[in-house]
């Protein structure tokens, strides 16, 4: 066999050969008749899962969301200050003012329903409460109350269990669902605020503007005299007048709305905020539309799964399944807004309120429950 010699070592084949022997080495250290592409596959993203399972994921990545909630919100609401107020208050100063109340009415609303989600306790079965369990928990061994579910990020059994929540490091269950749709609520309707009422200066700023980054380019210069051009099409030379000799000051600066606000910083600003408000408005108005569905079926996302599967069962059978906690769509807004007892709309949704949701989590009444029981009681 003739062997070849290069002058200079080829690259490529000394790599093609360090390849084959490293596979070589690492197929005979490891290899067996049940090796396949999915089977490595399955143990190289094994540590992941792990991972996103594991409490660590919980312990550090839930923070970590918060945080950047808490950062992003406090940002963009240092903008519209720093930006929006000068703007408006050149404007007007009523509307200012008038913007200065309705704004910072959502922003209450939007940091109290965030932090009494984040901090209610969704509400875990208590062994020591009386109630009629429909099976039993199979992570926690305890009997589990209707609506209750298993969380198995937090690996605990939550009363009416909706979701785990990243961004509150939450579940959402029981005691703080309420909070959590009002959290959304008000934030997409601060973020539709914002849009109404910036949508002026971005236009001006990101649009009109240079965005700071203009650069003054040598124009070519123009030959011939100075012309005026009328309705008649005559052409009409224009003599050069200086202001001064006809008696006028020109004004040093003009009165533009943004003034000397229009720079690079701004520009900045108002992109991150433009960037951060179409973001949230997309994916936050599209998960409060999803939520106000499920609470006008008196449903939770978990119960949407099981009640889709519970339909197809019951048609299979020839019979319709109706959700046992659907009492129509105006009853399970009231009961899902606490609105009894001589609550209302104003003072207990428009305006934060920490009042507790009816009943105990644990007991629920269904719609085939007698209908006397149910005007006694706490849902109707
Ligand atoms: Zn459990
Ligand atoms: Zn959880």
């Amino acid at each position: 066999m003739a062997k070849i010699k290069f002058k200079t070592p080829d690259v490529r084949l000394m790599m093609r050969e360090r390849l084959s022997y490293f596979s070589l080495c690492v197929k005979s250290l490891f290899f067996n008749a049940h090796l396949s592409q999915s089977y490595i596959a399955d143990i190289l993203l094994e540590p992941i899962f792990k991972f996103v399972d594991s409490k660590v994921f919980t312990r550090y990545l839930g923070p970590f969301f918060v945080i950047t909630v808490c950062g992003l919100t406090s940002a963009v609401v240092f903008i519209c200050y720093y930006v929006g107020l000068p703007y408006w208050m050149q404007k007007s100063e009523i509307t200012t003012y008038f913007l200065l109340i309705i704004g910072n009415w959502l922003l209450f609303n939007v940091v109290f329903h965030y932090f009494m989600a984040a901090t209610t306790d969704p509400g875990v079965v208590n062994l020591s409460e009386a109630y009629n369990a429909v099976s039993i928990c199979k992570k926690c061994l305890v009997p589990k109350p209707p609506r209750t579910h298993h969380c198995s990020i937090c690996n605990r059994c939550i009363l009416k269990f909706d979701h785990h929540c990243a961004f509150l490091n939450q579940c959402i269950g029981f005691y703080n669902h309420r909070y959590f749709f009002l959290y959304m609520v008000y934030t997409v309707l601060g973020v539709i605020f914002i849009i109404t009422f910036g949508i002026g200066i971005g236009y001006e700023v990101l649009w009109l503007s240079d965005g700071g980054a203009w650069e003054e380019k040598e124009q070519e210069k123009l030959e011939g005299a100075l012309v005026r051009y009328n309705l008649t099409g005559h052409l009409i030379p224009v003599t050069e007048v200086h202001y001064e000799d006809l008696g006028i000051t020109p004004k040093t600066h003009h009165n533009l709305p943004i003034g000397e606000l229009n720079d690079t910083l701004v520009y900045r600003l108002i992109s991150f905020v433009a960037v951060v408000v179409i973001a949230v408005i997309i994916a936050l108005g599209s998960l409060t539309v999803w939520h106000y569905l499920l609470i006008s079926r008196g449903e939770t996302s978990v119960e949407s799964h099981i009640n889709k599967s519970e339909q197809k069962r019951y048609a299979a059978m020839g019979k319709t399944f109706k959700n046992p906690y659907d009492f129509g769509k105006y009853n399970n807004w009231k009961l899902f807004l606490g609105l009894k007892k001589g609550r209302s709309f104003i003072r207990h949704v428009v305006f934060p309120s920490a009042h507790k949701p009816e009943g105990d989590g644990f007991t629920w009444l269904t719609v085939d429950d007698d209908e006397n029981l149910r005007v006694n009681e706490h849902h109707l």
